[in-house]
């Protein structure tokens, strides 16, 4: 049994769906296969905004059209029979979705609000590809991920219930995957009453290994636009180099360390079971990819991790004490209750630093929260540099112009903050 999982780039257009199916078609195998699906190219960026326009009452109606005629327009190209269910479909889900956004209950706040309608995106593209494959003799079940993923209600960053999940996907999934293939959502969850949750930006490829653990499955493949796992962003870096195999251990630092290749929360369920994870191109379905699973290797080349929109926070005892115990649980209470994670943290006598995310809200809350007690500067517009497996070459190449605001290094990772 696999899991494919094909993320917003493989449905960005109808050449695109027409490369999946012939994907899936000779890659699928003749045995079971799950696929999951991402929103189409940009779909959920443009639905956040669709969204955010709605909930402070501006008027969303050409943005959403112009998801509408996106969609529309690659449905044309898949579909010349205009009879077609799907047009009748997409119609439908554009239509509610409108009303969804027409009717907010602001009571139920922002987060809750964007994951019943964000989440149109994958609904969108799963109920394309069902159709698709279908008209390409692909017999398939769509099924709604988010009667099967059960999540607590963390909007737009919801917590899976693993017992609770795995109990229905074995309940229901087995016997109709012995039939044909399943189509399904990435990234939606839902709450057990009723209510869609997602599971955060990128979070496809976490639906993927959901069902893979639920499943499990003999072997995950991520299809996406570059050749498998590489040591560094093409965007970053010129002569990167691919890993033909790697542990799951190295790349869920990597991961950690904010290489935007896979979800971080993708490997863990894999791991637990040992299931193979491959990453793979749809441009050259043949080519070898990337294996990731539990092996090891001596010596790794080294990484590299650029993570921008950085911000350097510090904090500083007012009265030229030093920094307690009990100052450090106060800020990391306050950055927890925030939801600001620590990329980077270094501590001096009287003063303690975290690189976190650029997120100008909390931040400012924050600054509210603890300023009291310390005295905080701020420093934004960073990145973050991380190299695994660093050597002196590689460390002085990435170094080389930069003006650094805080570095630190271990063993075998070198990691420093810069404008
Ligand atoms: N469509 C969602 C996003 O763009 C989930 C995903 O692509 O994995 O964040
Ligand atoms: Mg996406």
């Amino acid at each position: 049994m696999k899991v494919f999982k094909f993320g917003g780039a493989s449905v960005k257009d109808a050449a695109a769906f027409r490369n999946l199916a012939h994907i899936v078609q000779h890659y699928g195998g003749s045995n079971q296969l799950l696929i999951v699906v991402s929103a189409m190219g940009k779909t959920t960026n443009a639905l956040e905004q669709v969204f955010d326009l709605a909930y402070h009452q501006q008027d969303h109606s050409p943005a959403l059209e112009q998801s509408r005629q996106y969609h529309l327009q690659i449905v044309q190209a898949l579909f010349p029979d205009a009879a077609s269910p799907i047009y009748e479909e997409l119609e439908h889900l554009f239509s509610k979705l409108d009303n969804t956004l027409r009717h907010l209950n602001k009571a139920a706040g922002y987060d809750q609000l964007y994951d019943q309608t964000v989440s149109y995106g994958e609904l969108l593209a799963s109920t394309i590809l069902h159709h698709y494959l279908k008209s390409q003799n692909l017999n398939n079940t769509w099924v709604d991920s988010r009667k099967y993923i059960q999540t607590d209600t963390t909007w737009r960053e919801a917590k899976i219930d693993w017992d609770w999940t795995e109990r229905l996907v074995k309940r229901d999934l087995p016997a109709i995957l012995n039939e044909q293939l399943i189509v399904t959502q990435g990234f939606l969850g839902g709450t057990n009453n009723g209510l869609t949750t997602t599971l955060g930006r990128e979070g496809s490829d976490f639906s993927g290994a959901i069902f893979a653990y639920c499943l499990d499955a003999t072997e995950m493949v991520i299809w996406k636009d570059v050749e498998g796992l590489l040591n560094a962003d093409p965007k970053y870096f010129t002569d990167t180099i691919r890993f033909k195999e790697i542990s799951y251990q190295e790349t869920v630092e990597m991961a950690y360390y904010g290489a935007s290749v896979i979800h971080p929360k993708t490997i863990k369920p894999l791991a637990n079971k040992l299931i193979p994870l491959y990453v793979k191109s749809f441009l050259n379905p043949a080519g070898e990819g990337t294996k990731i699973c539990d092996c090891r290797y001596e010596k790794l080349a080294p990484a590299y991790i650029v993570k921008q929109n950085q911000c350097l926070i510090s904090f500083s005892v007012k009265d030229f004490t030093f920094i307690s115990e009990k100052n450090l649980g106060t800020i990391f209470n306050a950055l927890s209750e925030l939801r600001l994670k620590i990329n980077l943290m270094q501590n001096s006598a009287i003063s303690f630093s975290v690189c976190t995310d650029w997120h100008e809200q909390r931040i400012q809350t924050l600054r509210k929260t603890l300023q009291d007690e310390f005295v905080i500067h701020y420093n934004s517009g960073l990145t973050l540099y991380t190299i695994k497996n660093y050597d002196t070459e590689s460390m002085n190449n990435v170094l080389a112009g930069k003006s650094v605001l805080l570095e630190q290094r271990t063993r075998t990772t070198f990691q420093f903050a810069s404008k």
